[in-house]
């Protein structure tokens, strides 16, 4: 009886034992998968992380790059501006030494004997230049038609008695010129000692001028201009009846408002006939006073340089007529 009840005993003990051997062991297997799972997914969250570190940081570099490749096309296009500035600032002093340069040679006083042209012009646009050439024929009268002529510029001729040079009016005429009256004689002592002389001496040079040219001609100039005061010796008050006097008897008398100087002397320098004849008045009309008597060779010389001023300035010429503006001078006598 003790014996059978040991053996149940002992089978019983044995069915625990095995049954907790049985449980542990698939307790320890479940754990185990488990665990294993665990670390599968913590070797896959790693990677992940080290993949994205990984990443983030090529695309930092990435950005670097980029970054100091932009700063280097920004410096570039600096250097280049750079250059391109002080090239510029260059050109503005080559510029600023050219201006000066000229600016001194302008100021100095001419050195050449043939007068030039300056190049510093006024703007004279709207105005009419009127040469006139008082005193000729002479030999210096076809020298002056010539120029005239090459610039295609109409003047007019006060003439007087030029004997065998009396020839010249018709080329003056022919040329498209006006040809007006000064004086036969241009002998003040004469002309100016009675208004009956001075009518006889006009007469007498239109007279010539219609011969001559088939014109008879209603411009005249007073010789010595209608403000002369050298009449006074020979008459008292004179100029003031011939100026009323010669529009009663249909002409019309001009004076000038430009002189060019060539009257002073036969030595005058080309030059200043230049100079002078730049000495320009607020008027639109521009009468200029020059010569083509024979002893006038400068008078010659400066021509083409005073047209071409005058040109340069914006002025149109034209001869005078019997309905271009007058210019008077005051009646001194
Ligand atoms: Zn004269």
């Amino acid at each position: 009886m003790q014996v059978v009840k040991q053996n149940k005993i002992l089978r019983v003990m044995l069915a625990v034992f095995a049954a907790v051997i049985i449980v542990l062991s698939v307790a320890l297997t479940v754990f185990s998968v488990k665990n294993n799972r665990l670390s599968e997914n913590g070797a896959q969250a790693g990677e992940a992380y080290e993949s994205l570190s990984e990443a983030l940081g090529s695309e930092q570099s990435a950005r670097a790059q980029e970054a100091s490749s932009y700063q280097a096309q920004i410096d570039a296009q600096n250097k280049a501006h750079q250059s391109e500035k002080d090239a510029l600032e260059q050109t503005i002093a080559d510029l600023n030494r050219q201006i000066s340069i000229k600016r001194a040679a302008t100021t100095q006083p001419p050195v050449t004997q043939s007068p030039a042209v300056q190049t510093g012009t006024a703007d004279l646009s709207g105005k009419t230049v009127y040469l006139t050439f008082d005193d000729g024929p002479s030999p210096r009268t076809p020298e002056i038609l010539k120029i005239l002529d090459q610039y295609g510029v109409k003047a007019t001729f006060f003439v007087i008695n030029g004997g065998k040079y009396n020839q010249y009016m018709k080329d003056i005429v022919n040329g498209g010129h006006s040809i007006a009256l000064h004086s036969y004689s241009h002998n003040y002592s004469n002309i100016y000692a009675s208004e009956e002389n001075y009518f006889a001496d006009l007469q007498k040079i239109s007279d010539v001028v219609y011969e001559q040219t088939g014109v008879r001609s209603n411009l005249i100039r007073f010789p010595g201009g209608s403000s002369n005061t050298v009449s006074r010796k020979y008459s008292k008050g004179i100029m003031t009846r011939l100026t009323k006097e010669v529009a009663a008897r249909g002409y019309v008398y001009f004076d000038w408002n430009v002189e060019s100087g060539d009257a002073a002397g036969n030595r005058v320098s080309a030059q200043t006939i230049i100079n002078n004849c730049r000495k320009v008045p607020r008027n639109n009309a521009v009468i200029v006073l020059m010569h083509d008597a024979s002893p006038k060779k400068s008078t010659v010389e400066a021509l083409p340089a005073v047209i071409e001023y005058y040109k340069k300035a914006g002025c149109k010429f034209a001869a005078l007529t019997t309905s271009s503006p007058v210019v008077h001078q005051r009646v001194l006598n």
